[in-house]
């Protein structure tokens, strides 16, 4: 176990847990990598150290200076737990579609939270990204972290994620999958593990089915904090910075039913308490899986637990109100078919 002189030091290096029991049809074996063990709960604490870091190295981050930053809730928690130990202020601009809990988290680290309507187009005056540049502006000392854009988001993931899963597998990983939100993490981890293994990875993206990065019309859907919804006809012209289409072999189109499905499944017959997010991710895995042979090795990235999501995903009131299966019959061993 690690000893470290702070919080900065204990981010990254979580375990690997195969999947046991939801995997019928599968002959290959599929490793989830557990990032809620980051000390801020998910796998943005990796880009929110990163982007910290590299903003001090560059001057544009100084003591008693204030992070700004726009987030569905993760990279927020994130910054806001590392920037807390570094002494500095931080503000967060959050959709209103995020859970409760998220924000309590934030303002519990100390951190400012700004709401607003959420899915508004790109340079709508009350989206996300641009009130976070206006309080940047407004605020003196102010640095936005901007993980849409900051190319040491998915530098973080190529410097530790990818890393972690070649060793975690003794080099034998065949296949990656992630959600795409920002796409830090699998463009980062995705292009060290096709550099490691002379491009033999294959590197699968998660993505709602309306999200627009897999090819949907940006309709909206209800796992949060991975999509993009950005107008289909111009998306590919906008995609963040930190999105590396070229290093993608395929996109999985994952209907947030099946998503929610396979995520009751794993909390009762994995025990692994997961969010949202990692549902889509993990129904893509087990798709892609279903492909593949006994030597195939799969490593799904689920990117946070399933705590901040009582109210929502392991809600049978939620669910039901969205028209969503109820947690309590989703007991089919089959998932696809939703
Ligand atoms: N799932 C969750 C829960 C997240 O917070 C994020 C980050 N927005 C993602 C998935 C997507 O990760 P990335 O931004 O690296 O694409």
């Amino acid at each position: 176990m690690g000893v470290f002189e702070s919080v900065a030091g204990a981010v990254g290096g979580t375990p690997l847990v195969r999947l046991n029991r939801v995997v019928e049809g599968v002959r290959a074996r599929v490793y989830v990598k557990l990032e809620y063990l980051n000390p801020g709960g998910s796998v943005k604490d990796r880009a929110a150290l990163g982007m910290l870091v590299a903003a001090e190295r560059a001057g544009e981050l100084r003591a008693g200076g204030t992070v700004v930053e726009a987030s569905s809730g993760n990279t927020g928690l994130g910054l806001a737990g590392l920037a807390a130990a570094r002494g500095y202020r931080v503000v967060v601009v959050v959709p209103d579609r995020v859970s409760a809990e998220k924000k309590a988290l934030l303002r519990a680290y100390g951190a400012e939270v700004h709401e607003t309507p959420g899915l508004r187009p790109v340079g709508h005056p009350e989206q996300l990204r641009t009130v976070a540049l206006r309080l940047t502006a407004e605020i003196p000392g102010a640095w936005f972290a901007g993980q849409y854009d900051n190319p040491a988001n998915p530098a973080a993931h190529r410097e530790t994620t990818g890393p972690e899963i070649w060793r975690q597998t003794g080099g034998r990983v065949t296949h990656f999958v992630a959600g795409v939100g920002t796409g830090g993490t699998i463009t980062g981890a995705g292009e060290f593990l096709k550099e490691a293994s002379g491009g033999a990875v294959r590197v699968i993206g998660a993505d709602p089915v309306t999200s627009v990065y897999g090819g949907g019309d940006g309709r909206i859907w209800y796992v949060e904090a991975v999509g993009h919804f950005l107008h289909p006809e111009t998306a590919a012209d906008e995609w963040p910075e930190s999105y590396h289409p070229e290093v993608l072999d395929g996109i999985e189109r994952i209907p947030d039913a099946e998503a929610i499905r396979i995520l009751h499944r794993v909390a009762r017959e994995e025990g692994l308490l997961l969010g949202g997010s990692s549902g889509t991710a993990i129904a893509a895995a087990l798709r892609t899986a279903r492909t593949l042979g006994p030597d195939d090795v799969v490593v799904v990235i689920a990117p946070d637990s399933g705590r901040a999501y009582l109210s929502k995903y392991y809600s049978d009131e939620w669910l039901g109100s969205l028209g969503f299966p109820l947690t309590t019959v989703t007991d089919e061993p089959t998932i696809g078919a939703v």
